[in-house]
């Protein structure tokens, strides 16, 4: 039988040991080839030696100094640095496909690499979607790669297609867990903690996805992915929440009746999908017991209180609503503009919005982790960030990358201004 090797990039995050057990229970089918991870390498000696790796990359070069020194990895492992060595594991010409699980927008050169390499890509890192999907589509449409989602709500979505000619999905529905705070009274969300931030009723996952799914910033980030990935535009595309996550998404066909996929809350069933594609094989997950009561709700999401959503809606088809760049610069934000009422119509399904969304959204989040905004904050300042900055829609990828960076550096300015 063939045997599957694959390359983990975000080894040590939540996707990538998830991603370690599913490959752990079909050693006839799956190997691990190359593992990467930002600096935490010790938690890779174990997965390196288990699976046999025989290359590794730290995108910290302090690191993978340390690791090279430290003598803990099998004789002969060849430990990379640096992005050239995040991208080098996930082009090993053994590997066929590649795990793109790094948190943020560190994976997209070796997620592009892979992709034009002609490497299968199972596709975790949202981000790299909105930042800068038009790009990695093409990728993977001028190689002939596939580009399978990870992402629960989008992977659901795509196995519910793979059997229907396009004419016959009117609209997509991703389903939202609510977060956090779904029940937290309104008036107590400005006060709320980092550590309740953190607290997923259902899913366990890195801190980054954990609190964008508690302001639904993340489900903001995943209509823009689910438009990349499946061409159809935001306008289409749904939100509905869904307590329980049993209901990974729904397609609504061109009659109006609708589809859905259900599996326990466990990513392991999505990556499990990607890395066997097509192949179907028992899960090691949890199975659902329908011996057992099942309550399955569905509820629109209140707008306020996920004004991310509303955000990243506009952010997607309108650029924001800033004016065009032509009458403001976007290096110099001011916390005194107002923003404009009408969007230019030719920044429909913009890049630039999202882009600045995405970037926004990051240094929201850290801020309001390393205690310098309240969690109401992270709306605030996204909010602030799309109504005064403005770039002219990108024309190329490395446009897309100093829209990114300029967003950061504004955000980071526009934060003073909000700061507890
Ligand atoms: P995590 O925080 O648990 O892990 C992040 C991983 O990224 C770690 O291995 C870390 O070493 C690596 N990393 C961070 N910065 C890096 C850098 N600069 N260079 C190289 N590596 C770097 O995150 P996670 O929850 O596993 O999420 C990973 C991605 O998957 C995110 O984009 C997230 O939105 C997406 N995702 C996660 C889940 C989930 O259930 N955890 C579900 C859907 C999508
Ligand atoms: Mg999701």
């Amino acid at each position: 039988m063939h045997v599957r090797a694959i390359a983990i990039l975000g080894a040590t995050g939540s996707i990538g040991t998830t991603t370690l057990s599913v490959v752990r229970a079909h050693p006839d089918r799956l190997r691990v080839a190359g593992l990467a991870a930002h600096s935490r390498w010790r938690e890779l000696v174990a997965p390196a030696k288990e699976f046999g790796v025989g290359v590794i990359a730290l995108a910290d070069p302090a690191a993978a100094a340390e690791a090279r020194a430290s003598g803990a990895f099998p004789a002969g492992t060849r430990i990379l640095e640096g992005i050239a060595g995040l991208t080098e594991v996930a082009c090993l010409p053994e590997v066929s496909m590649v795990v793109s699980a790094v948190v943020g927008t560190a994976g997209l050169a070796p997620t592009l690499a892979a992709l034009k390499a002609k490497k299968d890509v199972a596709l975790a890192s949202k981000e790299l979607l909105v930042l800068a999907g038009k790009f990695v589509t093409e990728a993977a449409r001028v190689s002939g790669a596939r580009l399978l989602p990870v992402d629960s709500e989008h992977n659901a979505i795509h196995q519910l297609l793979r059997d229907k000619p396009k004419g016959d999905i009117a609209r997509l529905v991703l389903t939202a867990s609510g977060g956090a705070f779904r029940d937290t009274p309104l008036a107590d969300l400005r006060h709320v903690t980092l550590a309740q931030a953190l607290k997923h009723p259902n899913w366990s996952m890195g801190p980054k996805v954990t609190i964008d799914s508690a302001t639904m910033a993340n489900k903001g980030l995943e209509v823009i992915e689910a438009r990349w990935l499946f061409d159809i535009p935001a306008e289409r595309i749904d939100v509905v929440v869904h307590p329980q996550s049993i209901i990974h998404s729904l397609v609504t066909l061109a009659d109006g009746s609708l589809q859905a996929l259900l599996s326990p809350p466990s990513m392991a069933y999505p990556i499990q999908d990607c890395l066997l594609y097509p192949a179907r094989l028992p899960c090691p997950a949890p199975h659902l017991d329908l011996t057992q009561a099942l309550t399955l709700g569905m509820a629109p999401p209140d707008p306020a209180r996920y004004p991310c959503l509303g955000l990243a809606r506009s952010a997607a088809t309108t650029g924001g609503t800033a004016p065009p760049s032509s009458t403001r610069p976007m290096r110099s934000p001011s916390l005194n503009s107002s923003p404009a009422s009408c969007p230019s119509p030719a920044s429909r399904n913009s890049l630039a919005g999202p882009a600045i969304f995405n970037a926004a959204n990051e240094v929201a989040v850290a801020e309001f982790v390393a205690g310098k905004l309240p969690f109401t904050g992270i709306a605030e300042l996204v909010g602030r960030a799309l109504a005064t900055l403005s770039a002219r829609e990108p024309a190329s990828l490395d446009e897309v990358l100093a829209t990114d960076a300029d967003t950061r550096v504004a955000t980071s300015r526009l934060a003073l201004g909000l700061a507890r």
